[in-house]
């Protein structure tokens, strides 16, 4: 009797952003949908993609550690495939491949379309020889863009690489496999129309591409039928978002509306997309969650020119400001880069001065990293910040933001919050959830409530997580 061939297994492991996380989706919904099954190790993968992140250096190194070990792997298997997918593939490219001669392919975030093409094409690849050892030739163009195939010595088998960008690749009409669970990304926006002078996203994601408004509607629509009730819309400047008519204020509204989504977040938003018809909605809307990602990278108006972020302490101040004043309660992140090339002691205490001014409820503290290719690698050499005063610049900076962070909290103790219960506690008998604020609460419960929306009073808090107890919906009532 014929057996039937068991499928091929693929495992995708995702480093960096929420962008990454839901490409990760991405990757998976298209090989389950070509007939892999999807597996949670690489020890169970015939196919390992590791889907990698370029924003800074330390990310890169990262992900080449994690790639020569499942190296160890393929010694094992030599018929496992290695893939290195996203911004990292993108940017080093067929450098990647020299530098890892066990990579199999490499392919850039717009390639993910031919993700299957590619690897059928390596499989026929392998089987079938090949030219010269070490020469690229051209392999034709499959969905995700054209595939060189580049031979390796020692009769190792071709390398591919699949490194188009794609100003119509939006990804539309593609179903992402994602967890179970109650929360979903939804990508709304691809790539950046800015040119932050330190930053190398709009290099290996390409320029600002919007999804269809209705697309992003009956995905959500689709979500909330399956019991999602809470979508972090998605995007590198999610608030710039525009598509046939439909801005950002009005895309947010509709999704608000829709049956059965409870919480609406979105990540990241430019400041200066912060608008009032922004602001109107994210306080009229009841989904819309008190809570807004407000990346100001410094607090110095040199700095911030010479990084390009077309705004000024001041204009953000007012942003801060109109957002406080239409939704009190408002918790506010940002993100902060320090020794950007150029920082003088007294411009980087003027970030430190930013941060009390605003009091963010929490802050992501970066060193500036040198992206080969970003104009701000052109500054001339002697503005480049010592690394020893750069890591004292971003040791004070955290001490700052985590004062700021704790005492905010601290001054919270006693709320009742509602909480989505999103994990286990690393305690058994615990649960874990956010707040509609988006601040991380533990407390006894069943983990058969994941996904339930729970009443909680914070009672301690650790100055980052609180610890809290459920209560009843009369107590809750009482509190508010
Ligand atoms: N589009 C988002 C925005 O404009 O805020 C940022 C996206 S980026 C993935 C996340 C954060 O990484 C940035 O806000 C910035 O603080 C940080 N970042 C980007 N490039 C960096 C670099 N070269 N060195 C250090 N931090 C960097
Ligand atoms: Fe990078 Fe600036 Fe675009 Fe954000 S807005 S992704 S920091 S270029």
């Amino acid at each position: 009797m014929n057996q039937k061939p068991r499928p091929k297994r693929a495992y995708v492991e995702t480093y960096g952003c929420q962008m990454n996380i839901s490409d990760g989706e991405l990757m998976q919904g298209i090989l389950a949908d070509h007939g892999y099954e999807i597996v949670g190790a690489p020890e169970d993968a015939d196919v390992v993609l590791v889907n990698t992140c370029a924003i800074r250096e330390h990310a890169e190194r990262r992900v080449l550690g994690r790639v020569s070990q499942l190296n160890g792997l393929k010694r094992e298997r030599p018929d496992m495939v290695i893939g290195v997918t996203g911004c990292m593939a993108q940017r080093l490219g067929k450098t990647l491949l020299e530098q890892a001669p066990y990579v199999d392919l490499v392919m850039g975030p717009d390639g993910y379309r031919g993700l299957p093409e590619a690897l059928e094409r390596l499989e026929r690849e392998r089987s079938g020889g090949g030219s010269e050892h070490g020469t690229p030739r051209a392999a034709g163009v499959a969905p995700g863009g054209t595939i060189s195939v580049i031979e390796r010595s020692r009769g190792r088998g071709p390398q591919l690489a699949v490194l188009d960008l794609n100003m119509d690749e939006n990804y539309q009409g593609l179903e992402r496999r994602r967890a179970d669970g109650p929360s979903a990304w939804v990508p709304i926006q691809r790539g950046c129309d800015h040119r932050c002078t330190y930053c190398i996203v709009p290099y290996v994601r390409g320029g600002e591409k919007n999804r269809s408004a209705v697309e992003v509607l009956s995905e959500v629509r689709r979500l909330a039928e399956q019991g999602v009730t809470e979508v972090t819309l998605l995007g590198q400047t999610v608030n710039s978002y525009v598509w046939e008519g439909v801005s950002f204020p009005g895309l947010l509204r509709d999704v608000a509306r829709i049956d059965g989504i409870r919480r609406v977040r979105f990540t990241s938003p430019h400041p200066n997309d912060v608008t009032p018809d922004l602001v109107e909605v994210m306080a009229e809307e009841d989904a819309v969650c008190e809570q807004l990602h407000l990346p100001a990278q410094a607090g110095n108006n040199r700095t911030l020119k010479r990084m390009l972020r077309r705004y000024t302490v001041e204009s953000l101040l007012e942003k801060v400001d109109l957002v406080r004043s239409a939704i009190p309660d408002v918790a506010l992140s940002t993100d902060i880069i320090v020794a950007f090339p150029g920082e003088t002691d007294d411009e980087f205490r003027d970030t430190l001065d930013l941060m009390r001014t605003v009091r963010f409820d929490e802050a992501f503290t970066y060193k500036y990293s040198l992206r080969e290719g970003t104009p701000a690698t052109r500054l001339p050499e002697s503005d480049f910040v010592d690394a020893d005063v750069a890591q004292a610049r971003l040791a004070e900076l955290i001490e700052v933001s985590r004062d700021i962070q704790s005492e905010i909290n601290h001054s919270e103790i006693g709320r009742v919050e509602e909480v989505l219960i999103e994990h286990t506690g690393r305690d058994e008998g615990q649960v874990r959830g956010r707040t509609r604020r988006s601040k991380v609460v533990v407390f006894d419960g069943d983990p058969a409530r994941i996904g339930e929306y729970a009443d909680a009073r914070l009672d301690r808090t650790t100055g980052v997580t609180f610890i809290g107890t459920e209560v009843g919906a009369a107590e809750s009532v009482a509190a508010g």
